[in-house]
């Protein structure tokens, strides 16, 4: 759950707003991700991925499952309901407690986070209650951002409301989901009658996630709907230390697998008076945003709290018998929790460069290219016949894309596109702009003196010729 102070305010300097800008608008441009519902001038917090974004999010997706599920013999996928029944927000806490500090400018009515404000003041809030806030506010005059009063902090529960069948009232309430966490606590005891799993073992699950954030913002960063890749390891409370390690060395990890620069990604731990309560230790990672240090992943101790919790309001028993010590217990439990649109921003961010490169006439032009790991990219190769209108290259280039296509579709190493679309310099600044690590051309020296292809390196722009037969090798090295 929140896990909020504790962190250092976003710099927002002039730099990082630009970055920011610019790739909100290639990410438009390129058909990566839109506004939500634009057409009717967008629903705020909603972000709709287009088909390169969702190449690239299925990409990160089959990556974590890769290393957290299918490399490993303990870990049970679920994919539980987005409805569920309210009684498990009394349980998990959310009911009571999955609250932001809220603040409304006088005049204008708009809400902001108190947190937020304060710290963009330069206010340290780790550990600070509602009323330490509200002295901080009247003690330093702190104004909204349109330079109006605000009024008092008051919480605020970011849990969507919704109602479930055909009548309105209190009995029918229900939420969508804040979380994917409590969806694998409730099958807990499924897992275990079905498999019969022995401790240490984990669940994990994709999905999505709804929290009526306050003030969404920062692009992917604070959406109101978005996805977490979470895992819930159970152990015995005795082993909890070593197994926090362990997710810790693997959440680094698949940092390095979606090809994150590490330098920027920083581990923050979480000191006691700011974890949440249940949480013997939690450790954030942060990443170095456009916008500032900030979170992208969390990883908590969670003692047996989830699992007592619901054992009490559902009257279930979720406790496990080891039969070898014969002792009933109910398990500890470690939660990795990812998010996963944080992480298609952090991969977009940290590959957004720009440069100068000459073109096909030696001229010095301005470029801008993403520079994806193959691993993540929308397209790993994109195949071209250098001239559109000669049959004879086309048919070739469509031959190698074929060819690649087949190959790499066998080996899941990605996909790969065909363009054929204006002359080979736009086509080389189109695919440096979505990030295709190779461009391989076909020519005339192609056909005529069996000389190979040219593969162009998207990051280099330096071009070298291959031997057909050494193609696939050389583009899946
Ligand atoms: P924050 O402090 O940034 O609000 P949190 O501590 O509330 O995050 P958790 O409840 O630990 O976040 O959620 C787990 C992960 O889900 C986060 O590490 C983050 O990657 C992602 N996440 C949380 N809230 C959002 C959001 N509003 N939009 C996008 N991703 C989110």
């Amino acid at each position: 759950m929140n896990t909020k102070e504790g962190k250092k305010p976003g710099t927002a300097a002039g730099k990082g707003n630009d970055t920011m800008e610019s790739l909100i608008s290639l990410c438009k441009r390129r058909g990566f991700i839109f506004q939500g519902s634009e057409i009717y001038g967008g629903l705020a917090g909603t972000w709709d991925y287009g088909p390169l974004g969702v190449a690239l999010k299925n990409n990160i997706k089959k990556i974590w499952w890769k290393r957290f599920v299918d490399d490993r013999d303990d870990m049970y996928a679920v994919d539980a309901a987005l409805l569920m029944n309210p009684r498990t927000w009394e349980a998990s806490g959310h009911v009571a407690g999955f609250a932001d500090p809220l603040v409304e400018d006088i005049k204008t009515k708009k809400r902001y986070r108190a947190d937020h404000l304060l710290e963009s003041a330069g206010i340290d809030v780790k550990g600070m209650s509602l009323s330490d806030m509200n002295a901080k506010i009247k003690e330093k005059g702190i104004k909204s951002p349109d330079g109006n009063a605000i009024g008092d902090v008051r919480q605020f529960n970011m849990m969507f409301k919704t109602n479930i069948g055909a009548t309105e009232d209190a009995t029918s309430i229900s939420y969508l989901r804040p979380e994917t966490a409590q969806g694998m606590f409730v099958n807990f005891k499924n897992i275990l009658d079905t498999f019969h799993p022995k401790l240490p073992f984990g669940m994990a699950q994709i999905g999505k996630a709804f929290r009526n954030e306050i003030a969404p913002r920062d692009f992917l960063f604070r959406a109101r709907e978005f996805e977490q890749m979470e895992i819930e390891y159970f152990v015995n409370p005795k082993d909890w230390e070593k197994t926090f390690d362990h997710f810790r060395d693997e959440m680094k990890a698949f940092t390095r697998d979606v090809g994150l620069t590490q330098n920027k990604v920083y581990e923050l731990e979480i000191a006691e008076a700011d974890r949440a309560f249940y949480s013997k230790r939690t450790i954030d990672f942060e990443f170095e945003w456009p916008f500032g240090r900030k979170e992208l992943y969390g990883l908590a101790y969670r003692t047996d709290y989830d699992l007592k919790q619901h054992s009490e309001f559902s009257k279930v028993d979720l406790s496990y018998f080891d039969e070898e010590k014969k002792e009933r217990f109910i398990p500890h439990c470690i939660e990795p929790s990812f998010g996963l649109d944080r992480t298609v921003l952090a991969v977009l961010t940290d590959a957004y460069q720009e440069d100068t490169m000459k073109d096909e006439d030696g001229k010095e032009e301005k470029r801008v290219f993403l520079k994806l790991a193959p691993s993540v990219a929308p397209y790993r190769v994109a195949v071209f016949p250098l001239l559109k209108n000669k049959p004879v290259l086309v048919e070739k280039a469509k031959e190698i894309y074929d060819m690649i296509k087949k190959d790499f579709n066998s080996r899941n190493l990605g996909a790969v596109t065909f363009d054929d679309n204006g002359n080979i310099g736009k086509r080389y600044r189109r695919q440096d702009e979505i990030g295709t690590p190779y461009c391989v051309t076909v020519d005339f020296d192609t056909i005529e003196k069996g000389t190979g292809v040219t593969v162009r390196d998207r990051d280099s722009g330096k071009q070298e010729r291959i031997k057909i037969e050494e193609l696939i090798a050389y583009l899946s090295k």
